[in-house]
C-alpha cells in the first residue's frame, strides 16, 4: 500500500528502535527521566524558549496551552478552518470552559485588523478575550506556509493588549523547511508553540510544547490532571531526539513528492488543485470527474493507494517518509486509470 492518508502514518527509523531499546529511563513524574529531560531541552532550544514539555499528543499539548492561558467564560481567537476549531473535539469548550471565536483567513492567515477588530471590550456583557491561537502550516488550507510577517503583526496588537498568543505548530517544522525560516522566528512571535513529533518528523508518538519556565511549571501539572503524566517514558523520548535534530532536514525531500504529485494531477483531466502546494498537503477536488468521493478513495484503495476524504469532492495526499518517487509517479499511473478507463463494449 502506498499510505498518503496523513504524515501520522511513519513507521519509527531502525536507528530510532535501537534508540528506543537503550534508552536510559526514569519516573518522569518525578523528574527524573534523564532521557526526556534531555528532549525537553534540545526543544527549548531549537524553539529559542525557556522550557519545553513533552506531551502525549498534539491535541493535548494544545489543550494544555488554553488551559493554561484561560479561564473558563473567557473567549479564545482562531482561524475558521483551524484543526483546534474542527478536530479537537471541542477540547478548549470541554475542559477549559472557553467558547470560540472563529475568523475566516486567507490561505489559513487571519487578518491582523480582524484579529484586533474580534478583541473583546471592557463590558459587564462581554466575554474576555484570553488567548490568540495560530496554526503553521495550515492543514486545512493544504499545508500553507502562514508568512512570518502576518504572525509578528498580530503579535505585536496581542502584546498591546495583554493577549497571550498560542502557535499550534504541527508541522512547524515543513513551515521551517519550506521557507528557510528557523523556527524559533516564527516561535519568537508567539508565547507558546506545540510541536508534534509524530507527524512528518517520524517518532512514534508524542509533541512538544514550549514556552517560558513559569508556563511550563503550570503546564506540567495540566499534563498530570490530564493524565498525561507518564513515567519511563524516555523510551519514547528517545526516538524524538532523532526526530528532532536529525529529521526536520529531510521533509524537504516530503515536499518534492508532493509538488511531483501536484503536477502529474494536474494534467489529469477531471482534478483540479483546490490550493498551491507548498509543503507536504495536496488537496484535490474531483466535482468535475465522474466519480464520487467515496467512489475515488475506494477505487484507489483497490489499486493500492490511501488518500483521505476532505470535503465535498475534496481528497487529501500528505506525503511521508514511506513514500518515494515511485510511488509518486505509481500513484499517478492509478488516478489516471480510475478516471479515464473506458471499458471496451
Ligand atoms: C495533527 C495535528 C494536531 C494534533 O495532533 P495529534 O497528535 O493528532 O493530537 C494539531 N494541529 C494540527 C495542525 C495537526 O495537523
Amino acid at each position: 500500500m502506498i499510505d498518503l492518508r496523513s504524515d501520522t502514518v511513519t513507521k519509527p527509523s531502525e536507528k530510532m528502535r535501537k534508540a528506543m531499546y537503550e534508552a536510559e529511563v526514569g519516573d518522569d513524574v518525578y523528574g527524573e527521566d534523564p532521557t526526556v529531560n534531555k528532549l525537553e531541552e534540545i526543544a527549548a532550544e531549537i524553539l529559542g524558549k525557556e522550557a519545553a514539555l513533552f506531551v502525549t499528543s498534539g491535541t493535548q499539548g494544545n489543550q494544555i496551552a488554553g488551559l493554561v492561558h484561560c479561564k473558563p467564560g473567557e473567549e479564545v481567537i482562531l482561524e475558521a478552518q483551524s484543526h483546534i476549531f474542527l478536530y479537537e473535539a471541542a477540547a478548549m469548550s470541554a475542559f477549559a470552559g472557553v467558547q470560540t471565536k472563529t475568523l475566516a483567513g486567507d490561505r489559513g492567515a487571519m487578518k491582523p485588523s480582524d484579529v484586533e477588530a474580534a478583541l473583546r471590550e471592557d463590558d459587564v456583557h462581554e466575554p474576555e478575550t484570553g488567548l490568540i491561537c495560530l496554526e503553521n502550516t495550515h492543514n486545512k488550507a493544504g499545508g500553507a506556509v502562514i508568512p512570518l510577517e502576518n504572525m509578528e503583526a498580530i503579535y505585536q496588537i496581542a502584546k498591546r493588549h495583554g493577549i497571550p498568543v498560542h502557535l499550534d505548530g504541527a508541522r512547524l517544522f515543513n513551515a521551517s523547511v519550506a521557507s528557510g525560516i528557523p523556527v524559533k522566528k516564527f516561535a519568537e512571535q508567539t508565547d507558546t508553540v506545540q510541536i508534534c513529533l509524530s507527524k512528518g518528523l517520524g517518532a512514534p508518538a508524542g509533541s512538544i510544547i514550549a514556552g517560558s519556565s513559569a508556563f511550563i511549571s503550570k503546564a506540567r501539572k495540566w499534563r498530570k490532571r490530564l493524565g498525561g503524566g507518564l513515567r519511563q517514558v524516555g523510551v519514547l523520548a528517545a526516538p524524538g531526539i532523532i526526530a528532532l535534530q536529525e529529521n526536520a532536514g529531510r521533509l524537504q525531500e516530503d515536499h518534492e513528492s508532493a509538488k511531483r504529485l501536484a503536477e502529474g494531477l494536474q494534467n489529469i483531466k477531471g482534478i483540479t488543485l483546490e490550493s498551491e502546494v507548498e509543503t507536504n498537503i495536496i488537496i484535490i477536488n474531483i466535482a468535475h470527474s465522474n466519480k464520487t468521493t467515496a467512489a475515488f478513495l475506494s477505487e484507489l484503495k483497490e489499486n493500492g493507494v490511501l488518500a483521505g476524504e476532505f470535503g465535498p469532492h475534496l481528497i487529501r495526499f500528505v506525503t511521508n517518509n514511506s513514500v518515494t518517487e515511485t510511488d509518486i509517479d505509481q500513484v499517478l499511473l492509478v488516478i489516471q486509470k480510475i478516471l479515464h478507463f473506458q471499458p471496451i463494449s
